[in-house]
């Protein structure tokens, strides 16, 4: 298959679908952990940080969870996530990543990550939080889901001890973030509440530093947690990965439930929040649901709430179905302007104009990007140059 090849808005109305199909490693290049400035190995291969060269298979660092009940017999329940884990001595939750040991609950990837990149915050994708900008983010082993569709599969689906991590204490997280001039710290790529007790600390570190800190989450975590980790959270993309309690639980292994309770306590508790639909041809392309879910967003969090409709690339245990037609996101992207949302977006599909932020009063362009590439930022002081309406983000 070809390079895309799409530039701007004309040539995509005017090129057939097939031009605007990507290679698996074009979707990966753009799409994956490896879409980077600059990863782990130059991020901390210097001297003075020789502690995080400590880099080896099974790193595994305990942390004592915060979040668990005691049971008899030395079983516990996990507290962190709806799954809530009854566990006994010596074994494991659902993400792998949590242990019993001796009637008391453990993280296992406290201080190793299994992935340190320096994104672009477009990347995650935050569209309205300091556009341009770059995010130190970071990923631990394990998840409290197993998508079928999981494009970061490596990592999501492992257990600390099967895959290579480096060690990393919080305080040099935040110390080569801010030497390398991120702007902000994202917990991404597999599930972050699961290494919740890394991410509290150095979100804690982060933000006395002046740096932001971002999430992108399924949303499957519990409210007392959540509430307790929005202190240090500035902005969040929760993946909203379809409008069904049945998809949830055929292809995710969770339920749809809690993830709508966390995009309502989010937005109560005064995070940015951006929501992502990954669109997965005959699985969550149905325009009825797609619109169900877009009316719910503008009723139960607001009109304003930026959407991402991403395409799908098959990959994981789901390589049979075709990549998404643009055409479907286009649907998608109509449905929900007319179902009243004012910032939609397209992504994964390189050049497209949903890509870009419109006002929605004058209508006029007021960010334009191309990929993870962000061009002319027509705002001021967070309102738009040409009409003043204020564009709701994080903006300075
Ligand atoms: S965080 Fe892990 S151990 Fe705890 S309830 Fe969720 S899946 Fe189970």
């Amino acid at each position: 298959m070809s390079e895309p090849t799409i530039t701007n808005k004309k040539s995509i109305q005017d090129q057939p679908e097939r031009n605007l199909e990507l290679s698996k490693r074009d979707f990966l290049r753009l799409c994956g952990t490896s879409v980077c400035l600059l990863s782990a190995g130059y991020l901390f291969g210097f001297p003075e940080t020789s502690r995080a060269q400590a880099t080896a298979k099974g790193l595994i660092k305990t942390k004592l969870s915060p979040y668990f009940t005691s049971l008899d017999g030395g079983n516990i329940q996990c507290e962190l996530c709806p799954h809530r884990c009854r566990v006994a001595k010596g074994k494991r939750g659902i993400c792998r990543v949590r242990e019993n040991r001796d009637g008391k609950y453990y993280s296992l990837v406290y201080g190793n990550p299994c992935a340190v990149h320096l994104d672009p915050i477009e990347k995650k994708p935050l569209f309205h939080v300091l556009p341009g900008t770059t995010s130190f983010s970071l990923a631990t082993a394990g998840c409290n889901f197993h998508c079928k569709f999981c494009q970061n599969w490596e990592i999501s689906q492992a257990a600390p001890e099967d895959i290579t991590s480096f060690e990393v204490p919080l305080e040099l997280m935040v110390k080569r973030a801010k030497e390398v001039g991120a702007r902000s710290v994202a917990y991404t790529y597999a599930e972050p509440t699961i290494f919740y007790e890394y991410m509290i600390d150095i979100g804690t570190l982060a933000k006395k530093s002046g740096l932001l800190n971002v999430y992108h989450s399924n949303g499957f975590i519990n409210p007392v947690p959540l509430k307790n980790l929005c202190k240090v959270l500035d902005a969040a993309n929760i993946d909203l990965k379809g409008f069904s309690d049945d998809f949830y639980q055929e292809l995710c292994g969770g339920n749809l439930a809690p993830v709508l309770e966390t995009l309502k306590t989010l937005k109560r508790e005064k995070v940015h929040l951006e929501i992502t639909n990954l669109v997965i041809p005959t699985k969550n392309d149905e325009m009825s649901m797609v619109k169900e879910m877009c009316l719910w967003v503008k009723k139960e969090l607001a009109a304003d709430t930026p959407i991402h409709f991403s395409r799908f690339y098959p990959l994981y245990k789901l390589k049979t179905l075709p990549q998404t037609p643009v055409s479907t996101l286009d649907k998608a992207r109509a449905v929900a302007l007319s179902a009243g949302l004012k910032y939609v977006y397209v992504g994964n599909v390189p050049g497209h104009e949903g890509e870009n932020t419109f006002c929605p009063k004058c209508k006029k362009m007021v960010i334009q990007r191309t990929g993870y590439m962000v061009g002319e930022i027509n705002l001021k002081a967070g309102n738009c140059r040409y009409c003043g309406k204020p564009i709701p983000g994080i903006w300075t």
